[in-house]
């Protein structure tokens, strides 16, 4: 059988759903990998490195393939020409795509979403959520380093000593925890809040301190956060304020799943940073944690350099392509059965019965099989 790996159209991507490294991978499970030239381009690795690890590089190679690969997801001109059968693993913003979903499950191709793999401990080595996550907060702590005019680690010199900077992080998930660790090893003194009660003694794992207020934690389904009311939000702003104007970095990584990212700075108190300080904003493309963060800009808010972060992991495509790549090779491996009859042959055959394939399963057999999805196109 065939796996294609799709030249990624979205503007700006750089990563790549397989790289030349995890190539061997797939063929020794008996798969035939046909790569589109120049898929690798944007993550620095060229069409030869491809076929030197066993790969073929053919134009249009999904027309004739058994499973496509890809990072985003296909685009509907691609997918109406995809064969009656054939499955695609990318991520898959469902809520963003009902017209792309339509049009999967119209062609009679069986889509997986890599957002919806359920994160589960059996499923860890295919949660690209967290990989992607852990490039961007490891992304978002050296942004903010290299935007700061002062150094992060305290120095103590014969010319007198240098104290260190002050870094808040605001949200305390995979991408929060990577942004404490890495401003802890460049030697910052790390305060992070979460509304999540378990977040605080992780954040201290890290050796950062937990900033507590006196307000209700906000636990939602799957381990994640729920959404705040506005007058939660509001007594959230006015008990962070104090900590942001003492902050010289402010690192927010806030997320509600399904939800516009919560709005947790205001421009006001932004204003109220000291001058130099800088601003990153991990959630600017899906709606902002800080007023006035634009996706890929860095705008003045005050003192202060506000950067809004647009496709963070991209902007290290090495690292996130492989992580990705990992990703799906192991979800690919879960779904493929061997060949049988000793032909070395592999088999993609989804059991459907398996709650990671059927929780990322989006369209199967001409139908919907995601059920928010199927209830929103109805
Ligand atoms: P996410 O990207 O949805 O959100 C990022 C963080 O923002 C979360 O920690 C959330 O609590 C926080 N947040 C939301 N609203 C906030 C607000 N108003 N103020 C401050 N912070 C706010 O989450 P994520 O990073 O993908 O993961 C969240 C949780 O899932 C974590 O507990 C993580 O450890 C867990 N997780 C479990 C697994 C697994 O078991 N396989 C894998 C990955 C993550």
């Amino acid at each position: 059988m065939r796996i294609a790996v799709a030249l990624e159209t979205r503007t700006g991507e750089t990563r790549v759903a397989l790289v030349p490294e995890l190539v061997g991978k797939l063929t020794g499970l008996g798969y035939v990998v046909v790569v589109e030239p120049g898929a690798g381009a944007g993550a620095l690795h060229d069409d030869e490195e491809y076929v030197a690890a066993g790969a073929e590089v053919l134009e249009e190679p999904w027309l004739d393939a058994d499973v496509v690969v890809s990072v985003n997801p296909l685009d509907a001109s691609v997918v109406r020409r995809l064969r009656a059968g054939t499955a695609t693993v990318s991520f898959l913003p469902v809520n963003q795509s009902l017209d792309l979903v339509a049009d999967l499950r119209d062609c009679d191709v069986t889509s997986f979403a890599m957002e919806l793999v359920p994160r589960i401990s059996r499923a860890q080595s295919m949660d690209a959520l967290s990989s992607q996550a852990l490039v961007s907060g490891y992304r978002c702590a050296i942004v903010a380093a290299g935007l700061l005019r002062r150094f992060f680690p305290l120095n103590m010199t014969a010319a007198g000593t240098v104290p260190p900077a002050q870094v808040v992080v605001l949200g305390a998930g995979v991408a929060g925890l990577q942004a404490i660790a890495t401003s802890k090893r460049l030697g910052a003194v790390v305060k992070a809040y979460d509304v999540r009660a378990a977040a605080a003694e992780e954040i201290r794992s890290m050796g950062a301190i937990a900033i507590e207020l006196e307000l209700e934690t906000l636990e939602g389904t799957g381990g994640y956060a729920r959404e705040m009311t506005e007058d939660r939000a509001a007594r959230q702003r006015d008990l962070l304020a104090p900590y942001i104007a003492d902050a010289d970095a402010l690192i927010t990584t806030a997320a509600v799943p399904g939800r516009s990212a919560p709005l947790l700075v205001t421009a006001e108190m932004v204003e109220q940073m000291k001058p130099g300080s800088v601003v990153v904003d991990l959630a600017a493309e899906s709606g902002g944690n800080v007023e006035g963060a634009q996706p890929g800009k860095v705008v003045r808010v005050g003192h202060a350099q506000v950067w809004g972060g647009a496709n963070v992991p991209g902007q290290m495509p090495g690292p996130a392509s492989r992580l990705y790549a990992q990703n799906v090779v192991n979800l690919v491996t879960l779904m493929t059965r061997s060949g049988g009859e000793g032909d070395g042959e592999a088999l993609f055959a989804p059991d459907f019965d398996d709650e990671i394939v059927a929780g990322s399963c989006v369209t199967h057999g001409g139908a919907i099989r995601h059920e928010p999805t199927r209830a929103a196109l109805e």
